[in-house]
């Protein structure tokens, strides 16, 4: 918890009210610490009721709705009240819902649907670059080489204080035709750590200053989990591979610290990207206590998008604590699941596979840190605590362990609507999808072709047709999840689809055409498919009345441009329980 006199800048530019409410909330926060619960959910005020109960708040008319509920597929206008849907079908049934006070869009023919559930991504306040604070993005729309890479870092560097750390991230080495090596980054800075995250952040580059302040040298072993590269002499490249990371990480000076405003502006601010692409809900894959504590401030304002937490096993206790208090939350922020990593990452080449690498020979990646004995123990003791487990695993071999695991759990105490997800799920076989199938699993797979198609090389061709399986889980009957993992894909849905339906990366390769799926089922997957991932599909992930009123309108219908145009429709509205959080030339 921060010192209290922290949250003053931002205490002073609110109402009164809304000051006395985050002061009470500070108080029950700080009384809540000294109890020994570190985290607590607050109630959120209600939308007020209007007071023609008859009317609507808001009606949607000449639209082209793609509804995603099964019993009405298509309709062209609808009415919400009170922040949900109260009718959905035509002109003739909403017209008698519009009064004096009511909103009235008209669509002009635009298509709308239900808004988009991002299922698993990361969320982190987003600070000016050239701010203290800032990180250098060094993502391939802002760096093409490694010359760039360099000269933008240098920019970071000369504006830093000498010794303190000089940070990018998301450089793909797929597009710079290689990693950054230690000597690279010397030429950012000989007087600053330099730590680069790549873009799976599974791995990174650091230079030879930051390698020093961790005493890594010829003679350092890797550590469990994770491996240091080396050259022909067996001297560390500065690639830090898994756990390698964090090791040079703590070994660096201390970073500065973020005030709460800052904090609270920066979410808000990564929120409002997500709302520009048409979501309106999330899941936060691996939220701390105090990340926790930052979404109920960010949302006791008017919030701009819907909560799922999901914690981190090592915040376990703490969960278990707020929820014996305070229940499970709200429409807003809703807690019940607990991500744990079991295995390692796909674009990072380091998930652990049954057979080598495509492209290394006798190279199967890295093993995770787990043993079976230690994963069912997790699993069962987030079973037992009535919680959804959501499991990130890659690879076949990872995926295996996992479902032993949920196995387990279910054969020691039988739970029949359990939901525990596989996060990822990226290399299967048809067996391990009948396990799942089995088991009652829930995936929540990439979609990232476009960005990542290239990393699938080391996978080779004989594999693609089993990476990603949306196709296969649908005609399994497996629920589905969409998810971008933002900020390792870009956090926009229409991308995400496109990538669903066309397997095709941005240089124009296709990757597994087999499990290529249709406009439809990718808008479902990322509406009413991440909504039952979350135990959610009776309030949201469609344009049903009595559902949460969540939805946006894009300027062309997907299902009627070519597929490779998809990404390129824009989302003109996007609105979160009958309230607009994004409006763009409608
Ligand atoms: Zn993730």
């Amino acid at each position: 918890m921060p010192p209290i006199d922290q949250f003053h800048p931002i205490a002073i530019s609110l109402p009164l009210a809304r000051r006395r409410h985050i002061e009470f909330y500070l108080r029950m926060s700080l009384l809540l610490t000294a109890f020994g619960a570190t985290i607590g959910i607050t109630c959120l005020p209600a939308i007020p009721c209007r007071a023609d109960e008859s009317k609507a708040n808001l009606v949607v008319r000449n639209a082209v709705v793609i509804t995603v509920d099964h019993a009405r597929p298509a309709a062209t206008a609808f009415a919400v009240r009170d922040g949900r849907f109260v009718t959905v079908g035509d002109e003739k049934d909403v017209r008698p819902l519009i009064g004096p006070a009511t909103q009235v869009i008209d669509a002009g023919g635009r298509c709308v649907t239900p808004g988009f559930y991002d299922a698993h991504l990361h969320p982190q306040p987003e600070y000016p670059e050239d701010s203290p604070l800032g990180v250098v993005d060094c993502d391939p729309s802002q760096v093409k080489t490694i010359d760039e890479l360099i000269a933008r870092l240098r920019a970071k560097a000369d504006r830093t204080p000498p010794g303190q750390w000089v940070k990018g991230f998301r450089y793909q080495d797929t597009k710079l035709g290689r990693h950054p090596a230690r000597e690279d980054l010397d030429k950012v800075s000989t007087k600053h750590p330099v730590y680069l995250d790549h873009s799976s952040w599974h791995l990174a580059a650091a230079n030879s200053f930051a390698l020093r302040l961790a005493h890594v040298t010829r003679e350092t072993k890797d550590p469990e989990g994770g491996r240091f590269d080396r050259d022909g002499q067996g001297e560390p490249t500065g690639v830090l591979r898994e756990t390698a990371r964090q090791l040079v990480l703590d070994a660096g000076p201390t970073p500065p610290l973020a005030t709460t405003a800052q904090k609270l502006a920066g979410m808000r601010a990564c929120f409002r990207q997500y709302v520009r692409n048409g979501i309106t809900s999330i899941a936060d894959a691996g939220a701390t206590p105090e990340t926790l504590q930052l979404y109920q401030l960010v949302q006791s304002e008017e919030p701009l998008l819907r909560i799922y937490v999901m914690m981190r096993y090592a915040h376990l206790e703490a969960l278990k604590t707020c929820v014996a208090q305070h229940g499970r939350g709200n429409e807003w922020l809703k807690l019940g699941a607990v991500k744990h990593f079991h295995g390692n990452s796909l674009s990072g080449q380091t998930c652990w596979l049954y057979q080598p690498y495509h492209d290394r020979p006798g190279y199967f990646g890295i093993p995770p840190q787990d043993s079976q004995e230690k994963l069912n123990q997790i699993v069962l003791e987030i079973h037992r605590a009535g919680f959804q487990a959501c499991i990130h695993s890659n690879g076949d071999r990872e995926i295996d362990m996992v479902l032993n695991a949920y196995a387990h759990a279910l054969d020691e105490m039988p739970r029949a609507d359990h939901r525990h997800r596989i996060e990822h799920c990226s290399v299967v076989n048809e067996q391990i999808l009948k396990r799942i199938r089995q088991l009652g699993v829930v995936v929540a797979l990439h979609s990232y072709e476009w960005e990542h198609g290239d990393k699938m090389e080391a996978y080779g061709p004989e594999r693609w047709d089993w990476m990603h399986p949306n196709r296969a889980a649908l005609d399994l009957g497996i629920p589905v999840a969409g998810t971008s993992d933002s900020p390792v894909s870009e956090p926009r849905p229409l991308l995400r689809i496109q990538s669903m339906v066309t397997r095709t990366s941005a240089e124009g390769k296709v990757y597994g055409a087999r499990q290529r799926v249709s406009v439809e089922q990718a808008i479902e997957i990322w509406t009413l498919g991440s909504a039952f991932a979350s135990f959610d599909e009776k309030e949201k992930g469609s344009i049903t009345p009595g559902k949460l009123a969540d939805f946006a309108v894009l300027s062309t219908d997907p299902r009627k441009v070519p597929a490779d145009k998809i990404k390129d429709i824009r989302v003109l509205m996007t609105v979160v329980g009958g309230r607009i959080v994004h409006r763009e030339g409608l």
